[in-house]
């Protein structure tokens, strides 16, 4: 995803024990004094407690954002200031940086590699947006006679920001950064497998010198937080990551008090090898494409389509990396495949798994859960590949969030476009060919808010992220995102030397 540091990762013991709400500037218990628990998916244990908002501690996190925007300082910062302070976030972040790596890996049981990628990611976004919003700006717009309209971008107001987790700290730079930005306040509730290093996120952004309120982080209940959130009158904006049946429903409660919705759902991306891709490239990055994070990730490619002259070479390089690929220590530089976060995904992989057998497929390599070697208590499954399948089957046309594959054969590039779109979401897709004006052709007609030609890697500080169809919309990490966090007002005036009397009156 990003350039990682090369910097040595120990593993580290779990010093802090327990992570607060951050309400209004400050590091509170749960109002009713509940908690929860977070483990490390690698091994099964406990690794902290964490305070779990209630609907009051919700309530008082929406004041807070609430009085921060409407009589704070924060969006009044002349730009350079809020950049400046946005960049900040980001060295403290780099100063931070095996810390934060080493908390996402134990809250999530990815792999050393997977997690410096994404921390480094994190703190890029920040120092993108830091770039971006100085020149983020309204417009001059030509009226005739002796008018003159021009344009400001507003900050949208109080944003409730969801975040799912399977990328824990990234997913929440994507959201804060923007919206800090341009001068919202967020209320952030972190996913409750993986509440941790967004608390740190947290705290790093009181230390940089963002005003009390402006940044809340809690930590709770989807259903009652998350609920109260969305429903809120007093929240103008929902940015939401996470399932496409989770996402309607956050729509469809938005809708009652018309806040700004942007979702980032769920996908099944297609993956288009053509007969005349360079083959290696194309099975080292399509391995990637869907086993990369354990495969629960949102763009993961987990449609391969090959086309039926090179089907069964492609196929068989294919499988043979993929029993090279090591389970293991999430700590360990050469693990490539960590953990699935939850004893409950994991049932989910291997029944998708179990599915696909019962519809007649074959499993080519992997198909269940994997016994890792000290890692006993863990949640582990085996890289997993799935050939002689159909569209009809669940495991093609549903998101499992695993390490599984499903390959399938085309004849011709009019047929892969039409296997490629035949699905409910539209994320990611890629497609491996070295005819420059057949890879034009086919990403035109692509049904995806991401094609990646001959290229692993979905996403940099500056691309646009985003689906077309169930998975959602709006865009991250871009330029446009800052739009999604802001109102345009239009200011129309009027300079003629005669006052106006329309009436004639
Ligand atoms: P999820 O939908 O179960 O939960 C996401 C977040 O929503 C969590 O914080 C959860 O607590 C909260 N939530 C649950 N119910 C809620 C409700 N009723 N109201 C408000 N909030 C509620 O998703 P997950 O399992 O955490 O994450 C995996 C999903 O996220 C996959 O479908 C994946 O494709 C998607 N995802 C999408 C993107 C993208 O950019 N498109 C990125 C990462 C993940
Ligand atoms: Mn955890």
């Amino acid at each position: 995803m990003s350039t990682v540091q090369e910097t040595k990762v120990e593993k580290p013991e779990m010093k802090r024990k327990f992570y607060h709400l951050i309400i209004n500037g400050e590091k509170l218990e749960s109002s009713n004094g509940t908690t929860f628990k977070t483990y490390n998916p690698a091994t099964g244990e406990v690794i902290a407690e964490v305070a779990k908002a209630s609907k009051e501690d919700t309530e008082k996190a929406i004041q807070a954002a609430r009085q921060a925007f409407d009589y704070g300082k924060w969006k009044k910062y002349p730009v350079n200031k809020r950049s400046r302070t946005i960049n900040k976030i980001a060295s403290i972040m780099r100063a931070r940086f095996n810390e934060l790596v080493e908390l996402e890996i134990l809250d999530t049981g990815k792999s050393l590699h997977a997690a410096q990628g994404q921390v480094m990611q994190a703190i890029e976004d920040f120092e993108f947006y830091a770039s971006a919003i100085v020149g983020h700006r309204g417009a001059v717009n030509s009226v005739p006679g002796p008018f003159q309209n021009y344009t400001e971008k507003e900050p949208v107001g109080v944003c409730a920001q969801i975040i799912p987790w399977n990328y824990p700290l990234m997913m929440t730079a994507w959201k804060i950064a923007p919206a800090l930005a341009v001068g919202c306040s967020v209320i952030v509730k972190p996913a409750s497998l993986t509440p941790l290093t967004a608390i740190i996120l947290g705290e790093i952004c009181l230390e940089a010198g963002v005003p009390e309120g402006v940044v809340n982080i809690i930590p709770g209940s989807g259903s009652e937080v998350g609920n109260y959130l969305v429903e809120h009158k007093q929240v103008d904006k929902v940015a939401f990551t996470g399932s496409t049946p989770i996402g309607k429903n956050i729509m469809e409660r938005a809708s009652q008090t018309l806040k700004r919705v942007t979702l980032e759902l769920g996908g099944k991306s297609p993956n288009i090898v053509f007969d005349d891709a360079d083959l290696e490239a194309a099975v080292d990055g399509s391995l990637f494409g869907i086993f990369y994070n354990t495969g629960q990730s949102c763009e993961a490619r987990s449609r391969l389509y090959v086309h039926e002259s090179i089907f069964d070479e492609f196929v068989h390089k294919f499988v043979e990396k993929t029993k090279k690929l090591t389970l293991g220590d999430p700590f360990d530089k050469g693990t490539h495949i960590g953990a699935v976060i939850d004893q409950n995904q994991l049932d989910v992989i291997d029944g998708y798994v179990k599915s696909a057998i019962e519809d007649g497929a074959d499993i080519l390599t992997g198909g269940k859960v994997a016994q890792v070697k000290g890692f006993e208590n863990g949640f582990w499954y085996e890289p997993t590949v799935i050939a002689n399948v159909n569209h009809k089957m669940k495991v093609v046309n549903e998101e499992i969030f695993g390490p599984v594959v499903v390959i399938m054969k085309f004849s011709d590039e009019k047929e892969a476009i039409k296997l490629a779109n035949d699905t409910e979401f539209g994320l990611g897709s890629a497609l491996w060919t070295k005819d420059g004006a057949r890879a034009t052709r086919v990403a035109n007609q692509i049904q995806a808010g991401i094609v990646m030609v001959n290229c692993p890697f979905s996403a940099f500080p500056g691309t646009p992220f985003g689906g077309y169809k169930q998975s959602g919309f709006g865009r991250e990490l871009c330029i446009e995102t800052l739009d999604l966090y802001t109102e345009t007002k239009s200011i129309i005036s009027y300079y003629g030397s005669r006052p106006l009397n329309p009436f004639g009156l």
